[in-house]
């Protein structure tokens, strides 16, 4: 058994975030199930929101409450908007650094559904930038371990209070690792899905055991399809996007008669029920975008890692259609956290895409996602800074661990299959629930 002051189980920016975010004093261990770069934290491209000025606070609000069809968490998104400088400058002090103009000052750019520029970015790798200097300040820090490969099983947990977890470690041994405190940061749950441009290995395990222990959930069912991704039959492999930007510079989309079938403008959720409602009238499995219409030179200068992946896969965008079919995108619910990232059991936290604090409502605002997991995870730490943990009687909790039978753990594969279909079951059967069920986006899940 190891025993730690903070389990962090996740190396995305949320997890990061909260480790830099809390006291040197405390020992905290950070564990993920791949290695520490393999998130969707470094696979974020457009960029990160920011309050420009106080002018522009009405409008961001309103953009990301239009967005989310007002469903959203009104305290949340005050926070996420009010805390995004004081993040911002974290991230330039940790080294991050965002595109500026001549003068130093920051460029902004703008995504679908923002009404004004308020988006800070770094080349189309703006999650890389931040999450590698995250992780180069974390390593940096001698209270802080990581471990990679290593995997949650469960959590140790009586009376409603969590004590740390269940792992199997990189060499196949399962142990219990004790903590004071357990963050949550296990990502989304793209790996359940048919296509998902999300890594396959982030599955919702986190929900998996929330719902195994009987922890609230919030709108599980709320998933963010994109409506265009790089057709693929191999779908043990993550969906390449192709931009919605690439639409906005004139792409048109074609069914299998080589015809036009819909607007190729609308909201990302009506496109993606016209191209599976085309999709199911042709018999096929994606349909086809053209690229051709949007100059050589613009196509070429504006979207190269869109034409080298095409023909990387044997397709020559300015000669020839590509194929597309939409993907899951961005997982809105989660485990249901207050305002501090405290989930419904003691000593547990949950950050992150794998969290809801109900920021995003029913669908999440271009470039929100990053900002939002940054400022909940330092709300977590401060939260766990300032009031600590319920500690337990020390011989009654190491009767609880002594107790645990760690063999019932010894076949991973199987608990995970059965984790991903507990997942799938309660995203469904939430889904079922729902009066306006039908003007949800469809989705797909994989056999796995
Ligand atoms: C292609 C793409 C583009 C995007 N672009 C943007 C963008 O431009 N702007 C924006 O704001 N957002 C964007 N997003 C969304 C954003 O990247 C994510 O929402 C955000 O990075 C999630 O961070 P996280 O820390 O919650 O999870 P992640 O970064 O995904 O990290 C999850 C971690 O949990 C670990 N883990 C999972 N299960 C277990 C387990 N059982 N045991 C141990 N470890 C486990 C994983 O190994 C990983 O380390 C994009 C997402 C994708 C996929």
């Amino acid at each position: 058994m190891k025993t730690t002051d903070i389990l962090i189980v996740g190396s995305g920016c949320s997890g990061l975030y909260a480790a830099l975010n809390l006291p040197d004093d405390k020992q905290i261990t950070v564990i993920s199930k791949s290695d520490l770069e393999s998130n969707d934290s470094f696979l974020a491209q457009g960029g990160i929101c920011m309050l420009k000025d106080d002018d522009d606070y009405d409008s961001y609000f309103e953009d990301t409450m239009k967005a989310g069809h007002y469903e959203n968490d009104k305290k949340s998104v005050d926070i996420m908007i009010r805390s995004s400088q004081d993040v911002i400058h974290d991230l330039v002090n940790y080294g991050v650094e965002f595109a500026r103009d001549e003068n130093g000052h920051f460029l902004f750019t703008r995504e679908g559904a923002h009404s004004h520029h308020r988006i800070l970015f770094h080349e189309d790798i703006t999650g890389k930038e931040i999450t590698r200097h995250l992780l180069a300040a974390a390593k940096a820090k001698p209270n802080i371990t990581f471990y990679e490969y290593t995997t949650l099983l469960d959590i140790v947990e009586t009376d409603n209070t969590c004590y740390g977890g269940i792992v199997q470690k990189s060499d196949g041994h399962i142990e219990v690792i004790q903590a004071e405190t357990t963050i949550l940061a296990t990502g989304g749950v793209g790996g359940l899905f048919q296509h998902s441009t999300n890594y396959r290995h982030l599955t919702g395990d986190g929900l998996a055991i929330a719902l195994r222990h009987h922890i609230d959930l919030k709108n599980i069912d709320y998933i963010q399809i994109h409506p265009t991704t790089f057709y693929d039959p191999d779908t043990t492999k993550r969906s390449f996007l192709i931009s919605e930007s690439v639409r906005g510079e004139g792409a048109k989309l074609y069914g299998k008669d080589m015809q036009r079938f819909v607007y190729e403008l609308l909201p990302r959720d009506v496109l993606s029920q016209a191209i599976y409602k085309k999709m199911a009238a042709d018999h096929t499995h994606h349909v086809w975008e053209d690229l051709q219409p949007i100059p050589k030179k613009e196509l070429e200068s504006h979207f190269p890692n869109i034409i080298r992946h095409c023909e990387e896969k044997g397709y020559d965008p300015e000669k020839e259609c590509i194929p597309i079919v939409p993907a899951q995108h961005y997982f809105m619910g989660g485990i249901a956290v207050n305002y501090e990232s405290k989930t419904s059991m003691e000593n547990l936290y949950a950050v992150g895409e794998t969290a809801c604090n109900g920021v995003h409502g029913k669908n999440r605002l271009a470039s929100n996602s990053l900002l939002e997991s940054l400022v909940f995870a330092k709300r977590a730490a401060h939260h766990i800074t300032i009031n600590g943990a319920i500690l337990p009687d020390p011989e009654a909790l190491d009767a609880l661990i002594q107790a645990i039978p760690l063999d019932v753990y010894a076949n991973v594969k199987q608990i995970e299959k059965n984790y991903h279909q507990i997942v799938k079951n309660a995203i469904q059967e939430q889904r079922d629930q729902r009066d306006d069920r039908d003007s949800h986006e469809p989705f797909a899940f994989n056999n796995q």
